[in-house]
């Protein structure tokens, strides 16, 4: 049988034809050398690949090299690889005359997708997530949703609890061994031998084996998913898992398969056992949100990662860049900024109203912005950011997947978390002292980008207000005064 050459986002099962097939793994340093990925990434990363090669032994050969040629070249026997989930890794495999098989790890096919998209004049997720939920007869009653609606999200978006903390029981959290250790002094030295991280070492917090990957998704789908859907998008400052299901990572190892994991969510759901609305909501995030991001990465070409359609020209400042969660008095950045330094992760709504949303309104470079989410993330990859990054939170190529900016001032951050009570500043206020940055940064990115913005109608009511705001000059100058200062 063909040696199958595993990347290290292909360690799942599902990636092999026969259990017993034999497999290449490679380790490769330059990977690290070329770019400050977060410390506990590259841990995660390295502890998955060492930990697969452990439960492979003989049947794996493992090479640890500085780069994939040197590895490869050691290799006399015939490869094949399953397709990989970056233009430069498939740059590789075609160049060094490895057969590629198909891609794994999403729900639909490549043809399935062209099939879907070719000849629309907008790519919308919700038409994708419908035509996915038909051909995998997921929630479906015949030809019907079930229940008759398709999307549910208006039974979700609910404020946090006014306690502080979502009372479910928090996700199971892996237990470190021999590997880890190994993986930790490793990465200890080479940060002395001059390899750069960002963010702060800590316990490993993720799954990095298909056991510890398959605890937390039943963990999830019995213990948290009935608390999901309400909560999806509410912020704590104590509670920064609520009840997500912190599954990105492992996905993206390619340790779960996600069509298996919507269908236990369904399962749930037909037992009794979780409300529609948090089956359907994860579902949708699953076999929805996650492959149509993962096809158009591959769909909207090799140019559309570079796409600056409004123009945002500022770099990145460095106590953003370097996650200086401790120069930041607005409280809602400083707190989701320290929960990248610490952790590598926050849920969905930090990454897109308070990282994003920043963003967006500074004029940040969104390739800048995207090549910092792929670092500083532990679900971080190339296919993740472009659709997510330059996309859908930067609006950068105007419109084409979204049907308007996601630009908001505080009092989306207010009605969503419990951040502002504690905070410096006022989300009702948008000029002086007290005011609060992402209000008055909504307000001048509306006047900066107004005539780009004018014919989209789902802005036509903000833009109606801002040409009514008396002192709308005084809040441009004050917010170019801030510009990208840690605020
Ligand atoms: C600016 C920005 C950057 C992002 N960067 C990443 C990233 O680097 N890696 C990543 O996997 N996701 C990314 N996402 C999507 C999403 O925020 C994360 O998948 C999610 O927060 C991970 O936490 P979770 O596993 O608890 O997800 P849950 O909230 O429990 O959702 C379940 C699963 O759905 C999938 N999913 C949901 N939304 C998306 C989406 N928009 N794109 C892809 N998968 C999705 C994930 O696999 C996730 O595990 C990003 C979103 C934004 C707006
Ligand atoms: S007042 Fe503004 S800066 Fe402060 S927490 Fe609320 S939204 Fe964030």
């Amino acid at each position: 049988m063909v040696r199958r050459w595993l990347f290290g986002d292909q360690l799942g099962p599902h990636f092999l034809d026969d259990p017993a097939q034999p497999v290449l793994l490679i380790e490769s340093k330059a990977v690290l050398r070329r770019r400050a990925f977060h410390r506990q990434k590259a841990h995660l990363v390295l502890s998955a690949l060492r930990h697969r090669a452990a439960e492979l032994g003989d049947q794996a050969r493992y090479l640890r090299t500085e780069t994939y040629r040197e590895a490869l070249a050691q290799v006399r026997e015939p490869l094949d690889a399953c397709h990989p989930t970056s233009r430069a890794a498939r740059r590789l495999v075609r160049a060094v005359g490895v057969t590629m098989l198909g891609p794994r790890g999403f729900a639909t096919e490549p043809a399935d997708f062209t099939a879907w998209a070719d000849g629309r004049r907008q790519l919308r997720m919700e038409d994708f997530y419908h035509a996915a939920r038909r051909r995998f007869g997921l929630l479906m009653d015949g030809g019907e949703p079930v229940g008759g609606r398709w999307n549910l999200d208006a039974d979700n978006r609910q404020p946090p609890p006014r306690s502080g903390h979502l009372d479910v029981p928090p996700p199971p959290m892996p237990v470190e061994d021999e590997i880890d250790e190994e993986v930790r002094a490793d990465l200890d030295r080479w940060e002395r031998d001059g390899v750069e991280f960002v963010g702060r070492d800590g316990p490993r917090l993720f799954p990095a084996t298909r056991a510890e990957a398959v605890a937390r998704l039943r963990h999830f789908v019995d213990h948290r998913l009935a608390a999901f859907g309400p909560y999806e998008d509410a912020m704590l400052a104590g509670d920064p898992w609520l009840a997500h299901s912190m599954l990105s990572a492992p996905l993206n190892l390619g340790l779960l398969d996600p069509l298996a994991a919507a269908r236990d969510a369904e399962h749930a759901f037909r037992q009794g056992r979780v409300p529609p609305a948090s089956a359907e909501g994860f579902i949708r995030q699953l076999v929805g949100w996650r492959d149509y991001i993962w096809h158009l990465y591959w769909y909207l070409g090799e140019r559309y990662p570079r796409a600056n359609r409004l123009h945002a020209r500022r770099t990145l400042p460095r106590w953003f860049a370097g996650l200086d969660a401790d120069a930041v008095e607005a409280r809602c950045l400083s707190d989701v900024l320290a929960g990248v330094r610490d952790r590598g992760w926050v849920h969905h709504i930090p990454r897109l109203m308070v990282l994003g949303n920043y963003g967006l309104q500074r004029g940040w470079r969104p390739g800048e912005l995207a090549d910092w989410f792929h670092r500083c993330f532990v679900d971080g990859y190339e296919w993740v950011m472009t659709a997510n990054v330059v996309g859908m939170s930067q609006y950068a190529d105007a419109g084409a997947i979204t049907t308007k900016p996601y630009a908001a001032g505080g009092a989306y951050v207010h009605r969503m978390s419990d951040y502002c009570g504690g905070c410096r500043y006022d989300p009702k206020v948008r000029l002086g002292p007290d005011a609060c940055p992402y209000t008055a940064g909504y307000w001048a990115f509306l006047a900066r980008h107004r005539e780009a913005l004018r014919g989209n109608h789902r802005l036509a009511q903000p833009l109606r207000q801002l040409d009514r705001l008396a002192d709308l000059d005084a809040v441009v100058d004050q917010e170019r005064r801030r510009g990208s200062h840690a605020p």
